[in-house]
């Protein structure tokens, strides 16, 4: 029978090309957003995948979505925490509201998102879990020290829960992109693109997300069982952890 994955912020980004790519892989797929409907019924049309809303920093609203996901389309095998903020600036000027915001969604989110799928996983004795951290959770990163914070804190995650999941057949591992072009990185102004952060990639490009979704895919795999507390560093070369 087919596995059942759930994609966090899963409509656009990096995350509707991971949908995208577990759904052509045999996968059924729910794809979660935060509130752009418009772009997440445009995907659904798109691709047929269902669209869920709700705010992965809420975790009463985690909890009742996933249950309303399990419902319709069955237990969840794969679940991808891809959702993810910035609230950039340096930190002189970060405010204590952005620090809240980013750990809120790219952090908390991530528990909120993990926690009431775990429990199942452990009793049917399979799960992958996939963290869609950063390279500058890993080598940080000026006017991102909250959004840092919780990349790096995302490794910590999936290092620990794969030591508790193993004997279990749960895998947590963390794909860390390099600079992807999806709205995120488009929103930097044009010329700090082209001038500090191009010249920092070997590559000399941004990476596709549907990279990325490659990646996932690899992870997801039931024959990906030894693969555990593991990171996938994509960013065409510009760092080595
Ligand atoms: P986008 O901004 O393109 O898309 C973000 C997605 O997350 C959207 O579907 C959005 O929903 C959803 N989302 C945001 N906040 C919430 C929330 N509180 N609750 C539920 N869903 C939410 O981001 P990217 O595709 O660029 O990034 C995806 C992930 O990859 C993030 O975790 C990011 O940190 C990480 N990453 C990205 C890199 C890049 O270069 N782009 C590099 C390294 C890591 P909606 O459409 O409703 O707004």
């Amino acid at each position: 029978m087919a596995r059942m994955a759930l994609v966090t912020g899963g409509s656009r980004g990096i995350g509707a090309a991971i949908s995208k790519a577990l759904l052509a892989e045999g996968y059924k797929v729910a794809a979660t957003y935060a509130g752009n409907d418009e772009k997440a019924a445009a995907f659904t049309a798109d691709t047929g995948i269902q669209t869920y809303k709700w705010d992965v920093a809420d975790y009463a609203a985690s909890a009742a979505g996933i249950a309303q996901v399990e419902g319709d389309l069955g237990p969840i095998d794969v679940v991808v925490a891809n959702a993810g903020i910035t609230r950039d600036a340096a930190f002189h000027k970060m405010t204590p509201q952005m620090w809240q915001e980013v750990i809120a969604t790219n952090l908390t989110g991530v528990f909120n998102t993990i926690h009431p799928v775990w429990p199942g996983m452990r009793d049917r004795g399979f799960g992958r879990v996939i963290v869609i951290s950063s390279i500058n959770g890993q080598k940080g990163q000026a006017g991102q020290v909250n959004y840092a914070a919780t990349k790096a804190g995302d490794l910590g995650i999936i290092r620990s829960l794969a030591q508790e999941g193993a004997r279990k057949n749960i895998t947590a591992n963390a794909i860390c992109p390099g600079y992807i072009g999806t709205e995120m990185v488009r929103a930097i102004p044009e010329d700090v693109l082209n001038t500090k952060i191009l010249p920092q990639i070997p590559a000399g490009r941004l990476g596709e997300p549907e990279e990325i979704a490659r990646c996932v895919v690899f992870l997801a795999a039931d024959n990906a069982g030894f693969i555990n507390g593991s990171t996938i560093s994509a960013n065409g070369a510009q760092f080595f952890a």
